[in-house]
């Protein structure tokens, strides 16, 4: 039976990645419905609410979203939609896998997946200006959060994770050299969840030497768990280890929801000129076909993605060729037969 789920195509690229998401979908028979909602900046504009009540109450019902990216205003205006939707449903663990996908690029074979706590740390927006000497703005505050239950959930996550994906060890990244009380507890909950799993290597790094050596030496990790804003960092960081933006998707992971999204933003500088790399929302669409247990689907469709790129029958311009979305979504559901 179909499974119905909630999609919001966003803003910037999005439509254009998400149409060519939900045709690759189809062309793989994916068992699916959908209820097309709007959220950002569009939403703001059409319906005067970034994150209207029929989005909520569509996301409430389904339990499943397939999101496209969201612009969030810097500095004014209003807060990240993307940060409201995960707080909303409490999709704590933002797993982020990356692997090579076109070949002849600065790494080959990377196969690597970060798990980003999605509630807790700076991004709780608990912030403030404090006003010194007639100036309402003479500094600003923000608050870093980090519990011992959100810490352990998202350690916990990870070696799960681990387990059940066959893989062989869990780094947990920090800066408890320098944050000691909410960097230094996470640090000590993974080393209290590490023991329970004697079967995964564990390890754990101070953030920066471990952006170093994401850069150096990629092949010595495999799953990496961090806080919040950290995992936001490397996450960007490790995709550009396969190509970029484009290649990289996640799963925003609750209890009982789960949110699908391109790692990537809206991408103002080519939005509309149909030229954005759909493989990131259709990667993710790959995560949530996991998720729901059509995996046989999501099998298919990243097999054509490899078969399309790696022969070169497609590629779009952050690959170095010249298709634009519409092409290399054609030749996507060619070769799905
Ligand atoms: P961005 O990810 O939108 O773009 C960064 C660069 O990568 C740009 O040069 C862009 O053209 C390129 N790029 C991104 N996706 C691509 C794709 N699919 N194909 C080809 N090239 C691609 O980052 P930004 O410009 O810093 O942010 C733009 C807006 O997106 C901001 O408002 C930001 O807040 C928002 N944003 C949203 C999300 C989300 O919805 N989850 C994530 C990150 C940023």
């Amino acid at each position: 039976m179909a499974q119905t789920i909630t999609v919001v195509p966003g803003d910037g690229i999005g439509p254009e990645v998400t149409d060519a998401t939900l045709e690759v979908l189809g062309a793989a028979g994916a068992q699916l419905e959908y209820d097309m909602q709007l959220a950002g900046l569009i939403a703001l504009q059409e319906l005067r609410n970034p994150l209207p009540q029929a989005t909520l109450d569509s996301a409430e019902k389904h339990r499943v979203l397939l999101k496209g990216p969201l612009t969030t205003p810097s500095g004014s205006g209003f807060r990240s939609i993307n940060v409201e939707l995960r707080k909303a449903f409490d999709l704590y663990a933002n797993v982020r896998p990356v692997r090579t996908i076109v070949p002849g690029g600065r790494y080959e074979d990377i196969d690597l997946v970060l798990i980003r706590e999605n509630t807790e740390g700076l991004y709780v927006g608990v912030e403030h200006y404090i006003g010194m000497h007639g100036d309402a703005r003479a500094a600003a505050e923000s608050v870093m959060i980090i519990t011992r239950f959100g810490a352990e959930r998202i350690c916990r996550y990870a070696f799960e994770y681990a387990r059940k994906h066959g893989r062989k060890k869990v780094t947990l990244a920090h800066k408890a050299n320098i944050l000691k009380y909410t960097q230094g507890l996470f640090l000590e909950v993974g080393q209290e969840v590490a023991k329970e799993y004697p079967d995964i290597e564990f390890e754990d790094r101070i953030i920066d030497a471990t952006a170093m050596l994401l850069v150096l030496d990629p092949y010595r990790f495999d799953v990496l768990v961090m806080e919040n804003m950290f995992g936001d960092i490397l996450s960007d960081l490790m995709a550009g280890l396969v190509g970029g933006l484009g290649f990289a998707p996640a799963g925003n992971i609750g209890e009982d929801a789960a949110m699908f999204e391109a790692v990537h933003g809206s991408a103002p500088d080519i939005a509309g000129q149909g030229i954005a790399n759909p493989t990131s929302l259709l990667s993710s669409a790959c995560l949530m076909l996991d998720h729901l247990e059509q995996s046989d689907v999501a099998t298919r469709i990243r097999g054509a993605i490899d078969t399309v790129v790696q022969n070169g029958e497609a590629r779009t311009v952050d690959m170095g060729g010249n298709s634009t979305t519409k092409e290399f979504t054609a030749a996507l559901v060619k070769a799905l037969g």
